[in-house]
């Protein structure tokens, strides 16, 4: 049973979040984004020549993204080096952009998408992957959508949505974890994981906490965005 949450939020709502995009000079576009104890900041960097060539496509862009955390992002300071979860990470946070960003514009060009965690409290990769998008559109490069990306889950008999460490190691065996991505104005899922077990009219509840949550991230997202934007002219 989990009926009270650790932090008192309501079973639906949101850690506190801030967003802003220009936090970089030396990058294209650039962007920060944190929702409770969890900050990921983006820099994009590009379109620009591809290295190595063989990678190059005629009729399209490439997006290389890779994810880091800092080593003092945990309480036990994170190995540095590049591991197979930040691989992963990497290439989940490429694919969601695949789909948002308009590649075709961009034919024989790289995207180099750098993000680093500086806090982390679960949900690291969804954090990353908005702050990915933030700088996306901060660099001006077309897409179709911004991506809003948030866990929700099962604790207990709860579903959650956007769990801390704390929430995800509680339940016995760890709760059942759903980092999900939407290009919202589209209604498109464009990442969906899951860790645990959960029944099929579960992983919809998920889905559909999640989405209420991504709505409120695209938001603060575009705001952010309109804040850059007026300041600059
Ligand atoms: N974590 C950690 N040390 C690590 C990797 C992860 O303490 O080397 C913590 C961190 O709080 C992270 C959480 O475990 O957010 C969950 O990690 P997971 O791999 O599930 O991905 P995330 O939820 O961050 O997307």
């Amino acid at each position: 049973m989990y009926e009270q949450r650790f932090d008192k939020r309501a079973f639906d709502e949101l850690r506190p979040m801030e967003a802003e995009t220009g936090i970089i000079a030396n990058a294209n576009g650039s962007a920060r984004f944190r929702i409770g104890n969890t900050e990921a900041i983006a820099a994009v960097y590009g379109p620009q020549e591809v290295k190595p060539k063989h990678l190059e496509k005629v009729d399209r862009g490439l997006i290389v993204c890779k994810y880091d955390m800092m080593p003092f992002s945990v309480p036990d300071r994170a190995k540095p080096g590049f591991d197979r979860r930040d691989m992963e990470i990497s290439d989940v946070i490429t694919n969601a952009l695949n789909r948002a960003v308009l590649l075709e514009e961009f034919p024989r060009s790289m995207i180099d998408v750098r993000v680093y965690v500086s806090q982390a409290d679960a949900g690291t990769r969804c954090a990353s992957l908005t702050a990915a998008s933030m700088a996306c559109a901060d660099a001006g490069l077309p897409m179709r959508d911004l991506v809003a990306a948030v866990a929700a889950g099962k604790i207990g008999d709860s579903i959650c949505l956007d769990l801390t460490k704390e929430e995800e190691d509680f339940h016995e065996g760890g709760a059942t974890d759903v980092p999900i991505a939407f290009l919202p104005s589209k209604n498109e899922i464009v990442l969906l994981q899951l860790d645990g077990k959960v029944s099929r009219e579960d992983l919809k509840k998920i889905v559909e906490i999640g989405k209420l949550g991504a709505h409120k991230i695209y938001e603060l997202e575009k705001k952010a965005l309109r804040r850059r934007f007026s300041n600059e002219s």
